[in-house]
């Protein structure tokens, strides 16, 4: 029955209330490295923007019987190095201009690290804490048919990003393989293993991010093992982040997730945390641990701060008082532009989103050539082509902003906007 209408949309549960645009800043972001490489203003005008956006408003039969309306979209933003990529978020607070900074910030990662990727994302305005399984099933099912011209193995691929996950892309893969008739594999990643998914896609960001703290810890002369680590999200990223971390030697001072954070200076066990976590469904409450805010987190003495949350978490207010030497930025754009500076006057070194998260979808697209090829390697033969992927794009953007004297982040964009401008400049502007 069609009860009411509802666009879903809440009152806003980021912490930082005010913060900026993130397109605003995906933009700025962009203009900064464009006039470091002194980029043509056409193919400016160009890249600054979209190809495709794309809203869909759709019709989901809730448990109780009642139709609920949501919204979702899909942006492309560059296609000249090959089909999009990007997740798809699930959250309460997604809007159109989220979803086409994270569509850009795709677009430079798979440039950055260097895959045959241009940049997408996908978003539903929906808290899915709120549905049951058999409702997110539904919902799933349908964003999948209403983005269906768009996706495809050889256009648009999908994967999951904040709370989506394995299962989700189970269920766009076997819609979209409905309405073609026969399987296709390769239409998202991040799939369970049993469906065609990649052996180490599940620990890749994670293990990307620490791939890339090992070089910044060995260029800054800092010991991973002993360093003090505190993490901002509690999810896929920042929990495997926190295990992999552990296994190196540093001491976890302190996770967060969304109900609030916990420290402990003598540190964390991350499998224990990991097991609370799966019986209490948060964090908070971890026994032997003091309480800590999530803003407070980010403030901790610490060597090594990772952001594996939101956006907009590292702002002009509280970057003066971030105490970690190393911030390896596991979420997307965690820090405002004025922040970067911030901490580029500080000192602090900055593992950008684009190069620290690319883990992910290096080992989707892994996941994708293995699809194509119908050929699964091992997972040792993963995690080192992984590495060595990683390590070659922090030496390139290393020695960039070296050679420029910018920031990590600006140095991550010059060599991203430069690979992609030459891609487009190639192909030349049709017609
Ligand atoms: P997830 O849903 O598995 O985990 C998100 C975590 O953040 C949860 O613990 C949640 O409770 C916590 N959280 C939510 N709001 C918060 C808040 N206001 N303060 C503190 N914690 C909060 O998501 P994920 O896949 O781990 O993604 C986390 C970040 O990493 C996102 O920015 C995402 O875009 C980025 N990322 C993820 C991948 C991936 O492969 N999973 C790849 C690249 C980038």
């Amino acid at each position: 029955m069609y009860r009411r209408l509802n666009t879903q949309r809440m009152a806003s549960s980021n912490p930082v209330a005010e913060a900026p645009n993130i397109w605003a800043v995906a933009q700025a972001q962009f203009d900064k490295a464009a006039e470091q490489l002194a980029l043509d203003p056409g193919l400016r005008r160009v890249l600054r923007v979209p190809k495709r956006e794309l809203t869909v408003n759709f019709p989901v039969t809730m448990d109780d019987g009642h139709v609920e309306v949501f919204t979702g979209y899909r942006v492309q933003h560059n296609l000249s190095r090959g089909p999009a990529k990007g997740g798809i978020r699930y959250h309460q607070d997604v809007t159109l201009d989220e979803v086409r900074a994270l569509a850009m910030w795709m677009t430079w990662k798979c440039s950055v690290v260097n895959i045959p990727y241009g940049g997408g994302k996908g978003g539903v305005i929906v808290d899915p804490k709120k549905l049951s399984q058999r409702e997110l099933e539904g919902l799933t099912r349908r964003y999948a048919t209403e983005i269906s011209p768009l996706i495809g193995p050889d256009r648009d691929i999908p994967a999951p990003d904040v709370n989506t996950n394995a299962q989700t892309m189970a269920w766009i893969m076997d819609t979209f393989s409905m309405h073609h008739g026969y399987t296709i594999h390769g239409v998202v990643t991040g799939k369970p293993i049993a469906v065609g998914g990649s052996l180490g896609r599940n620990e890749a960001t994670a293990r990307g991010a620490v791939f890339t703290l090992r070089q910044a810890a060995t260029a800054l002369n800092l010991p991973l093992a002993g360093a003090r680590v505190a993490i901002q999200g509690y999810g896929n990223a920042g929990s495997i982040a926190a295990d992999l971390l552990a296994a190196e030697g540093s001491v976890i001072v302190a996770v967060s997730d969304s109900s609030g954070g916990i420290f402990n200076a003598m540190g964390l066990s991350p499998a224990k945390v990991s097991a609370w976590k799966r019986e209490h469904g948060t964090v908070v409450g971890f026994p032997g641990a003091d309480a800590v805010s999530n803003q407070d987190l980010l403030e901790l003495d610490c060597e090594i701060l990772v952001p594996a949350a939101l956006e907009n978490q590292i702002t002009d207010r509280n970057a003066p008082r971030v105490k970690a030497r190393i911030v390896a930025e596991a979420a997307n754009g965690p820090t405002t532009p004025e922040a970067d500076q911030i901490l580029f006057d500080r000192g602090t070194f900055v593992i950008p989103d684009i190069l620290c998260n690319a883990g992910g979808v290096t080992v989707s697209y892994f996941e994708w050539v293995q699809d194509m090829q119908s050929f699964f390697w091992t997972e040792a033969r993963i995690n080192e082509s992984l590495r060595e992927i990683m390590d070659r794009a922090f030496e390139s953007v290393y020695a960039m902003s070296k050679r420029h004297g910018v920031h990590m982040r600006t140095a991550a964009y010059m060599v991203a906007v430069a690979r992609v401008a030459e891609a487009t400049t190639l192909r030349g502007l049709y017609p």
